[in-house]
């Protein structure tokens, strides 16, 4: 079983850690993203556990084997992993066929077994047709499917993947992310995959591990991470969320300005911000009878989506609020209107 374990994980780069201190653990055969702003530390991760460098300090294991402390170090070649970078790294001069069979052919493999691996793997990424074309007659879309399939076919202990999606088209980039989370369902190697967008962690990943300034922030199922954020940071990482200064006033209750909010709980101590989606938010021009957590607001903005509307609406102390509505809604700029906050989408975190 090829679980990965990282343990107090740790790279400087001169005074920069880098990595500072990671403690990790994917179980075998899950998608885990690494989440986070440029420089978290992600890539460097990553490059860690395929031993382009080296820890200063900490563990890597996979299946329970030790690949490297800070006293030695397996070399990339000895630790059964794959890795896919955001340029595709085919080689041009080889067919697709050929670019596929080539970790077979280091292996060592017959010729018949070779074509029956290749033929299917070719079949898994769909692209059986184009068996004889180069790299430079194919899409971005279809050459980062046939460095998936040239990765997998080795049926590494590790799959490791940075930002294989980042330089294809957004439309393509959507539909890449079905594709890779087809093949992981299909092959289930234990994956790494680098990514700052959240949307591709969401849709792909069986564990969010988001990172910032080297640290983990926190890990946990997709779910999780976006109903639950452990902090500010996550929450606002995560996206479409709103983000008020609080004042703790006990267990249950914070200030907002001048308003009291009952929230779902309260951290005890530390500077706190009350955290809550755009899509929770209920906006109507009356108050709704009997509920907690009503404010009026001023319509400030409002922008017809299509399928919703996204408005900006304003507090009595000026503070503002994004609010996602249905397309029915219907609130003109300068009209006063109500929201409601449901308290158990009013998460009070630590800022
Ligand atoms: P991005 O999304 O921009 O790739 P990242 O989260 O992958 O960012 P890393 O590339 O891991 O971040 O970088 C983490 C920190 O380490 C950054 O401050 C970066 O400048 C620094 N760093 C990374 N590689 C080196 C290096 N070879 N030499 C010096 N500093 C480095």
């Amino acid at each position: 079983m090829a679980d990965l374990v990282l343990g107090g994980l740790t790279k400087r780069f001169g005074t920069v850690a880098a990595v500072d201190g990671i403690d990790l653990k994917v179980e075998h055969g899950l998608l885990c993203c690494l989440l986070g702003p440029s420089g978290c530390g992600k890539t460097t991760t990553l490059r860690l556990v395929a031993g382009f460098i080296e820890p200063d300090g900490g563990t890597i294991a996979v299946g329970g084997k030790l690949l490297s402390d800070a006293r030695a170090s397996l070399p990339p070649e000895r630790r059964a992993m794959s890795m896919i970078f955001q340029s595709y790294a085919l080689w041009p001069h080889m067919t697709l066929f050929d670019n596929v069979a080539y970790g077979l052919v280091l292996r060592g493999l017959g010729r018949e077994a070779i074509r029956a691996k290749v033929e299917e793997f070719l079949k898994a990424i769909r692209m059986e047709a184009l068996a004889e074309r180069y790299p430079g007659e194919l899409s971005g879309g279809q050459q980062q499917r046939v460095a998936l399939a040239r990765a997998l076919i080795v049926e590494p202990e590790i799959l490791l993947l940075d930002e294989p999606l980042s330089n294809l088209d957004a439309n393509l980039r959507e539909e890449m992310r079905f594709e890779l989370r087809r093949l992981h369902d299909r092959y289930r190697y234990t994956t790494l995959y680098v990514t700052h967008d959240q949307a591709e962690a969401m849709s792909t990943a069986d564990l969010i591990v988001v990172m910032n300034h080297g640290r983990i922030e926190q890990a946990g199922p997709p779910e999780t991470i976006y109903n639950r954020p452990a902090s500010a940071f996550v929450a606002r990482f995560i996206g479409g969320t709103n983000i008020l200064k609080a004042r703790r006033l006990d267990a249950q209750h914070v200030a907002v300005g001048d308003l009291a909010l009952r929230c779902a709980s309260v951290p005890a101590t530390g500077d706190l911000v009350v955290s809550i989606r755009m899509h929770q938010i209920a906006l109507a021009a009356n108050r709704a009878e009997g509920t907690a957590n009503t404010a009026a607001v001023t319509i400030r903005r409002r922008v017809f989506l299509g399928a919703s509307n996204d408005y900006l609406v304003e507090l009595a102390d000026g503070s503002q609020l994004r609010v996602t509505t249905t397309p029915e809604t219907d609130l003109a700029v300068g009209a006063r209107a109500w929201v409601g906050l449901p308290e158990r989408h009013c998460l009070a975190l630590a800022e």
